[in-house]
């Protein structure tokens, strides 16, 4: 005789049909028991209705929330694999000799000793890579239930560049980001985290998803802060050029990865 349970269990069993794919049922936030509760609820959050960046970003009552920044920036990588992979089919060395999205700057790839200009493709599978290997580092983050600030603080520098990855791919491959970004909301996503915790200056969010990046003159660069943040004076893009000079020092301030296309 079967015993019947109502025990219900979260996990995708081999042969699972496409169509029954982590079909289960929600979970409250309170009900989840394991330690990677806050990745289950923003998952969750997200295979509900992955348009609904605000109701995803919301933390739940009480939650740390350089937990709750970390799980999302593992949560963006994950998905960010998901560009890369449609990126190789038109990206490659030949034709995106170098890491650019505008004119103006080439981005160094940071996952090198010294950094160096890898092709556009080798400069998003090896920051993926490294932005792996960080978020699940044993010296920086051994917990996920707690984060030392001074962990806290690499999540800018992450963000900086994976958001690069984006960027070359809306300006260079606009046709794939804008399936991608059907599919997944990933960039708008991505864009309303960085401002709403304040990983990344205005500056460097040069992709215009977000309405309010429409304000002003059209232009992508945001004007209005006029790069008197806290990256000193380094301006991702700017028209004309002549101001965007300056310090390309990184947000955590030790590494140069950009370097200015032309009459630097
Ligand atoms: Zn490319
Ligand atoms: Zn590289």
């Amino acid at each position: 005789m079967v015993v019947e349970t109502n025990q219900i269990v979260r996990r995708n069993r081999p042969g699972t049909k496409a169509n029954d794919w982590c079909k289960w049922p929600d979970e409250s936030f309170e009900e989840m028991e394991s330690t990677l509760a806050v990745q289950q609820f923003i998952q969750q959050a997200i295979k509900r209705d992955f348009n609904n960046v605000e109701e995803i970003l919301t933390a739940p009552e009480g939650q740390d929330e350089g937990v709750w920044k970390y799980e999302h920036l593992r949560q963006f990588c994950m998905e960010l694999n998901g560009l890369a992979v449609k990126l190789q089919l038109e990206c490659n060395p030949e034709t995106c000799t170098q890491m650019t999205a505008t004119e103006q700057w080439i981005f160094l790839c940071a996952a090198h000793k010294n950094p160096k200009e890898c092709s556009a493709i080798d400069y998003t599978r090896h920051t993926l890579d490294g932005a792996a290997c960080l978020l699940n580092s044993n010296k920086y983050f051994p917990s996920r239930v707690s984060i030392k600030e001074a962990s806290v603080s690499k999540l800018g520098s992450v963000s900086r560049r994976v958001y690069r990855i984006f960027s070359h791919a809306y300006f260079h491959h606009r046709t794939l980001f804008n399936e991608y970004e059907n599919e997944t909301a990933l960039c708008k996503r991505f864009t309303t985290f960085v401002i709403k915790y304040n990983l990344m200056a205005k500056d460097y969010l040069i992709v215009p998803i977000l309405e309010e990046q429409f304000s002003g003159n059209g232009s992508a660069s945001v004007g209005a802060s006029g790069g008197g943040d806290e990256n000193g004076s380094f301006v991702a893009y700017q028209p004309g050029g002549a101001a965007a000079a300056g310090s390309v020092a990184g947000d955590d301030g030790s590494i140069v990865d950009e370097t200015m296309i032309g009459n630097a």
